[in-house]
């Protein structure tokens, strides 16, 4: 490799500076066109231009007398004043050794005069110039007037990206020039070397939302002023504090800091913001810490990551918390399958049930099926309903979910019941369900759909879906139940409810959780709790169903305890409709091997 020369070192940093701006193959702007127009009518030429030079092009930002939007750099006077950082003025172009065979000199150019557009820092971005059609003298007013137009192309070109970087209401540099300074932190970066990155949220997204609902958009900009002036006078000068986003503020460690030295530092000032947010504001202030390799980080992935860790902090004692990629890829899991979700809802191919027999424990028949959601996702294979179903219950996508499932699973029934197969259908529904006015309608609707009688389906509920919303509940199940449609309590013992409050609503069955059968075997307390839920289940009316049985000494135990019904690997793991109908028609109960 070729060590790159000054020069070339130097025209790379030009260009950075140039391209940082983001002007280039912008759109005429009516700011510099006036500056142009009037470079123009002082020289009395046809042709101004703002012309920026690019590596291998001069473009212009506006023009007046030019039709193309840019022209080659090679042989550009242009790209002189861009080379030399200095005033070009040549009075004939044909009279010049180097610009006589210019492309430009080929257009029928004579005259050109052009003043350097140089930044704060330095650097020559292209040329205020103005071209005449035959050879002129220039006067020194003129040339001072051309360098005071180009002064006002830079004071143009500055004042547009300083706006564009500094917030309105906190006067603090935005997430722009984060991302900015921050990829020039890696730029000149040894490599190796750690920094932090501090996020400071001061409040919560439902806190923001209340605020916005409930007072004058004055709170918000004086609560964003105030953090702003406490965040600059407990740092100091010197340092800078990005406002990135509505609440959020961003910091860069100073160098040399560890997470070790600088941690309890960032949670001393979090108690004090604590302490200030308390007494004057509804809000609760967190802060996330991201630690980061200087020369290697990207500063889009920071910034996403201390907001992940500042949303975590919120329920940590400190109201700090260090961004874990653990969590941050369970939360991204749990994202991506809520989304992908929306596409396996309208697929025909994503979304399947299986059914678990469930089977009269007297008898050993198969009297019923729990019809059971699956999820083959195109990427990431097999989802297990425990992981999506939760994600999908705190969304708004469950309603669409059980209208999709009890669709599949009436259709399933609907064929069972032509093949002579005669099971009732259980299906899951959520407590979104209960609260959805119209549910039980709904249900009524897909019956008739599929002209199925109602007390062919069973829904279950989860005992804590009841509890969600005790009234609303009651009102639907209430409904339901006198579609004729049967209601089973599902997963009950894990909730929080009583039995007593349970008996008032018009449930036929009751099913035990697994969590208890499941330590059946042997456990005298766990044993004398189960009968205890079969008999009062019973006196209040209910059928018992034990859900999880996996072993002939649960069995046993639950045919003894007057349990009805069972349900569990025993007899069978869920299964695909075929060989649930198989299983119902040929099965002789407990014994069967599991799937
Ligand atoms: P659930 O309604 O209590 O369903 C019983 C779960 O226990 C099923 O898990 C079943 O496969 C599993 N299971 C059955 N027998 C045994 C056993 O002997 N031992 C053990 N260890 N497990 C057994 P699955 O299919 O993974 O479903 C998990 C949960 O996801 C369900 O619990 C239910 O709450 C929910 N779910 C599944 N499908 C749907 C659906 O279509 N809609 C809604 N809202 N929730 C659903
Ligand atoms: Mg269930
Ligand atoms: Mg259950």
């Amino acid at each position: 490799m070729t060590p790159i020369t000054t020069c070339e070192l130097a025209e790379a940093r030009r260009l950075d500076a140039l391209y940082k701006l983001h002007l280039l193959d912008t759109p005429p702007s009516e700011a510099f066109d006036r500056i142009t127009r009037m470079a123009a009518n002082l020289f009395q030429l046809p042709i101004a231009a703002v012309s920026l030079t690019d590596a291998d092009r001069q473009w212009f930002k506006s023009r007046v007398g030019v039709e193309h939007t840019s022209i080659p750099r090679l042989r550009a006077p242009c790209g002189q004043v861009a080379d030399d950082s200095g005033l070009l003025v040549i009075p004939d172009l044909m009279a010049d050794d180097y610009y006589r065979d210019s492309p430009l000199a080929a257009s029928g150019i004579r005259y050109y005069a052009g003043a350097p557009l140089i930044t704060a820092d330095g650097h020559c971005l292209g040329a205020m110039c103005v071209l005449g059609t035959t050879p002129r003298q220039t006067t020194p007013q003129e040339i001072s007037a051309l360098c005071d137009l180009a002064g006002m192309v830079m004071a143009q070109i500055e004042l547009q990206h300083a706006l564009g970087r500094v917030d309105a209401v906190s006067g603090l540099p935005n997430r722009h020039q984060f991302s900015e300074d921050f990829d020039d932190l890696q730029r000149d970066a040894a490599g190796g070397e750690q920094g932090l990155a501090v996020l400071v949220n001061l409040a919560t997204p439902e806190q923001l939302a209340h605020a916005a609902r409930a007072m004058q958009s004055s709170y918000l900009d004086e609560l964003v002023t105030d953090a702003a002036r406490w965040l600059r006078e407990t740092l100091g000068p010197g340092r800078r504090i990005y406002h990135v986003a509505t609440a959020q503020f961003m910091l860069l460690s100073p160098p040399g800091a560890t997470l070790k030295s600088w941690l309890p530092l960032v949670e001393a000032r979090m108690q004090a913001a604590l302490a200030i947010a308390r007494g004057r504001h509804v809000v609760t202030p967190s802060a996330g810490v991201v630690p980061f390799e200087i020369g290697r980080a990207d500063s889009l992935a920071v910034l996403r990551q201390a907001q992940s860790a500042a949303h975590d902090a919120i329920d940590s004692p400190t109201h700090v918390a260090v961004y874990s990629q653990v969590e941050d890829a369970l939360y991204q899991r749990r994202f991506r399958l809520l989304n992908d979700f929306v596409a396996a809802l309208e697929s025909g191919d994503q979304l399947r049930l299986v059914y678990q027999p469930r089977v009269d424990v007297a008898s050993g028949r198969v009297v019923g099926a729990e019809a059971l959601l699956r999820w083959t996702h195109p990427q990431l294979g097999a989802i297990g309903p425990a992981e999506f179903i939760p994600i999908i219950e705190r969304s708004g996508l469950a309603q669409a979910t059980t209208a999709r499932v009890l669709e599949m699973a009436l259709r399933q029934q609907r064929a069972w019941r032509a093949d002579g197969i005669l099971l009732q259908m259980s299906v899951n529904v959520s407590a979104a369900n209960l609260a959805e006015p119209g549910f039980a309608d709904a249900v009524s609707a897909a019956l008739a759909r599929h002209q199925l009688p109602a007390d062919c389906l069973e829904l279950e509920i989860t005992e804590s879906a009841i509890m969600a919303q005790p009234l609303k509940a009651h009102a639907t199940l209430a409904q339901i139940a006198a579609l004729g449609v049967g209601l089973a309590i599902d997963d009950f013992g894990t909730g929080y409810s009583s039995l007593a409050y349970l008996q008032t609503m018009p449930a036929d069955v009751v099913k035990i959780d697994q969590s208890f059968i499941r330590q059946l075997d042997g456990d005298a307390r766990q044993q004398a709790l189960v009968t205890a839920m079969i008999t009062l289940s019973q006196d209040l009316g209910h059928r018992v169903v034990a859900e999880g049985v996996e072993t002939e000494a649960a069995l046993d135990f639950l045919r003894r305890a007057g349990c009805e019904e069972a349900q569990g690997y025993l007899f069978s793991a869920p299964l695909e409709a075929a060989a649930c109908a198989g299983r119902a028609a040929g099965m002789s109960g407990a014994g069967a091997r599991p799937h």
